[in-house]
């Protein structure tokens, strides 16, 4: 049901005192025009917003999902921008704004149809947080229940779109927020409790923060999350050079030598991109494999140098290894299990296949599982990485739904696997080579504590200093790299993901 009665009818004129009473916004700009004049149509934008976020509610992912609906909508430019803006935005804010939502509409949001939500919450990130006027805002959006669910549907919307409109995003907040600690954070940064617990353990756990000063700390880390992050781009070293993206409107990375960042324009539009010279790759994943090909190797038993990636899907980091190892006079085997992502790595990897072989370097991707290298190929390779499956809690400025779609449970499910691949990859190394291992979150149990606990169990691995490899592969440039051993990675301090980089050497 979306309301049989207005709710703007009921409390006629109710936020408009209270936000006066605060201290008060300058009242904004309503529309003059009646709802039943107001358009009927989904305007494109919007309603590929609003497809979006179906979507995305039916299991799809946002980012591969997105592509594919302006394509459909025949939407670029400026046009493509809001309607990412628009998608994206609302999905990260969702908490915030179902709590108004829930004000507005006078009824807990799951007394609301599922489209109609989407709805509102689209409508709410265009009030709220988008430079739309409230009167675009609310007649398109009106314009989109209306073709997207039903007549009533619109009737419903426009009711509490315009309360909304009564408040801005700080008197709304003032309103909604709870008094306080973990629940005040997760509403006012929309991230589920749970998740802004397991990040504030880290920043403490990784000794970014002190137990005392944490919370700046946590506050600068959810902001940063809501934040889209530059297109950085991987210029891949033999392949393309970072001068080459830099002359098509590129800029130099902050940390990885073979970082680019765009700061506008479609990454594939390059040439370079479109044919896998260079590709779109967050700095912190640069550094991880520039870190891991700078480690000197003190393997014995491996003639020439045999590098493994043990957990390569969909490529990323196999594409820089790569091209590094055939520079080294390395071989490379890329591993993924699934299927499908070790097509993505073949892909990715054919320039650098192409060029290996003209090196007389060969790089291999393989289907299988990583859990078995160990028992099947003992003490073969002298340079291991093991770029876990983990939650992706470091990378959620990328994925703007995954913070709703994590559980805890899922720590659970990971724990035992991120064990039994390090493990794999330990045994698959032989002595004196090392086995980088990393994540793409910086949660504790699949970090540090996973890392610990593996070696405690044997007494063939030592941990070694991890920072000094960061500091070399950024040239100098990385040098705040806390306490040690490991490497954590903040998306608030150093603008890269939330990359956590361990590692070890087998005796
Ligand atoms: N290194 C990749 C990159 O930079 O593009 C990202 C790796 S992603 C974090 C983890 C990968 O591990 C996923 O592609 C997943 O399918 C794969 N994976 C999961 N279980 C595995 C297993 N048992 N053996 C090998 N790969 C596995």
């Amino acid at each position: 049901m979306w309301g049989r009665t207005s709710v703007a009818d009921r409390t006629p004129g109710r936020d408009r005192t209270d936000r006066a009473d605060r201290g008060g916004h300058p009242p904004r700009r309503r529309s003059s025009t009646r709802p039943a004049e107001r358009t009927r149509r989904a305007e494109p934008t919007r309603a590929a917003a609003y497809h979006l976020l179906r979507a995305v509610e039916e299991g799809a992912y946002a980012n591969l999902e997105l592509p594919k609906l302006l394509r459909r909508s025949h939407l670029a430019g400026r046009d493509a921008a809001f309607t990412t803006e628009l998608a994206f935005g609302t999905l990260r804010h969702r908490a915030f704004y179902d709590a108004v939502i829930a004000v507005a509409a006078d009824r807990p949001i799951t007394a609301i149809d599922g489209r109609v939500l989407d709805v509102l919450r689209l409508g709410a990130h265009q009030l709220l947080a988008m430079r739309v006027p409230d009167h675009a805002a609310v007649d398109q959006t009106v314009g989109l229940a209306r073709a997207v669910v039903s007549q009533g549907a619109g009737g419903f919307v426009n009711a509490v779109l315009r309360r909304i409109s009564e408040g801005d995003r700080e008197s709304w907040l003032v309103r909604v927020r709870p008094p306080g600690g973990v629940a005040a954070l997760a509403l006012e940064y929309s991230h589920p409790e749970w998740v802004v617990t397991a990040l504030r353990g880290a920043l403490v756990g990784h000794g970014t923060a002190t137990a005392e000063a944490v919370d700046d700390q946590l506050e600068a880390l959810l902001r940063a999350d809501n934040d889209p992050p530059r297109v950085a781009l991987v210029a891949r070293p033999g392949l393309t050079t970072v001068d080459e993206l830099i002359a098509q409107g590129g800029r130099p990375g902050r940390w990885a030598p073979t970082a680019v960042l765009l700061d506008s324009g479609q990454p594939g539009d390059l040439p370079e991109v479109r044919d896998g010279r260079a590709a779109v790759q967050d700095e912190g994943s640069q550094l991880v494999a520039l870190a891991l090909a700078a480690v000197p190797s003190e393997a014995t038993g491996v003639t020439a140098g045999r590098w493994l990636d043990l957990c390569a899907g969909p490529g990323g980091k196999a594409g820089l290894l790569a091209v590094l190892a055939s520079a080294a006079g390395a071989d490379l085997v890329a591993n993924e299990v699934s299927e499908h992502r070790a097509d993505l790595v073949r892909a990715t990897l054919a320039p650098a296949i192409a060029a290996a072989v003209e090196r007389g370097s060969t790089i291999e991707v393989r289907t299988g599982d990583g859990r078995d290298y160990g028992a099947e190929e003992p003490g073969t390779y002298d340079r291991v990485l093991v770029d876990a499956p983990c939650t992706g809690l470091g990378a959620l400025r990328r994925r703007p739904e995954a913070r709703w779609r994590r559980q805890p449970g899922d720590l659970t499910a990971l724990g035992p696997l991120q064990r039994d691949l390090l493990r794999s990859a330990l045994d698959a190394t032989a002595p004196g080579g090392v086995v980088g291992y990393a994540t793409c979150s910086p949660h504790l149990a699949e970090t540090s504590f996973v890392v610990r606990d593996v070696v405690k169990r044997r007494d063939d691995v030592e941990i070694l200093d991890a920072r000094p490899f960061f500091t070399q592969a950024s040239n100098g440039a990385l040098i705040d790299l806390g306490n040690g051993p490991f490497v954590q990675l903040w998306p608030h301090v150093h603008g890269t993901d939330g990359m956590f980089f361990a590692l070890l050497r087998r005796r």
